[in-house]
């Protein structure tokens, strides 16, 4: 599941192959979008912010910089290849394509996808990003326990108050910190948990296959995410899963109930 590691690895592809070149054309697979033409501009920047993606372009002719916004949510990519490969991926799924005069970048089953002007100011709302070089572990945590009666795992969750975490990392750090998701902010050690979820993503964040146990086999790689009914890790007790979110975005959540309380 693309969480804010997987963003920053996607960025730094994207950032390769397209950053300091000039697009020749580009395809806006969406209805809203469908009449943009970048070609002829170049991308100055990509970058991440928490599991938004950016990629910066450049004026045109009489036209303002723009900033080409996506996020992957669930099922969403991005894919670099060499012009004239062959997609990996379903074309009905392509949302976007770029190019320019070696590269491809094509984007997949993207949750978001938009143009903005003024990117920075539109993602203002997200709190500390776990993997910029402007991360704040004293403002995240702030924030996190401004709201004491919010259950710590829908504030892990909750990218206003700290940007990179996603359903599978929410799971892992309360196993780590041995708190079930549904216990209160103010009963949490709110900085040890975001300290541990930064060194998790920093961690991770050039690896291809996440790692929360160190291990890398294919069954070894997580502590609780996905493996209900197996035995935990630590104490063999059965995994439980169950669901914890605001009724439009109920994730599901991964624990121990004896390791963690
Ligand atoms: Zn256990």
């Amino acid at each position: 599941m693309p969480e804010g590691d997987t963003v920053f690895r996607t960025a730094a592809r994207l950032r390769t192959a397209l950053a300091g070149k000039l697009l020749t054309y580009s395809d806006f697979r969406v209805p809203r979008l469908a009449t943009v033409d970048l070609s002829g501009r170049a991308v100055t920047a990509v970058r991440s912010r928490g599991k938004h993606l950016l990629i910066d372009v450049g004026p045109g002719d009489g036209q303002e910089p723009v900033s080409i916004h996506s996020h992957l949510s669930m099922e969403g990519s991005w894919d670099v290849l060499r012009v004239g490969e062959r997609w990996h991926q379903r074309a009905h799924t392509a949302r976007v394509v770029l190019r320019n005069d070696t590269y491809e970048a094509v984007g997949f089953a993207l949750g978001t996808l938009d143009l903005m002007a003024d990117p920075d100011g539109a993602l203002a709302y997200l709190g500390p990003d776990l993997l910029g070089d402007d991360w704040d572990a004293a403002e995240a945590a702030r924030r996190i326990a401004r709201h004491p009666d919010t259950p710590i795992g829908i504030a892990l969750l909750d990218q206003r108050r700290m940007a990179g975490v996603g359903n599978e990392y929410r799971s892992e750090l309360c196993f780590l910190r041995g708190v079930l998701p549904t216990r209160r902010v103010g009963d949490v050690d709110v900085p040890a948990m975001v300290d541990l979820a930064h060194r998790m993503l920093i961690a991770n964040r050039t690896r291809l296959a996440r790692t929360t146990t160190g291990k890398t086999g294919r069954t070894e790689r997580l502590w609780v995410y996905g493996r209900r009914a197996q035995p935990c890790r630590r104490c063999a007790t059965p995994i439980q899963r169950d669901h914890l979110g605001t009724a439009d975005a109920e994730r599901v959540i991964y624990f121990c109930p004896r390791c963690q309380t």
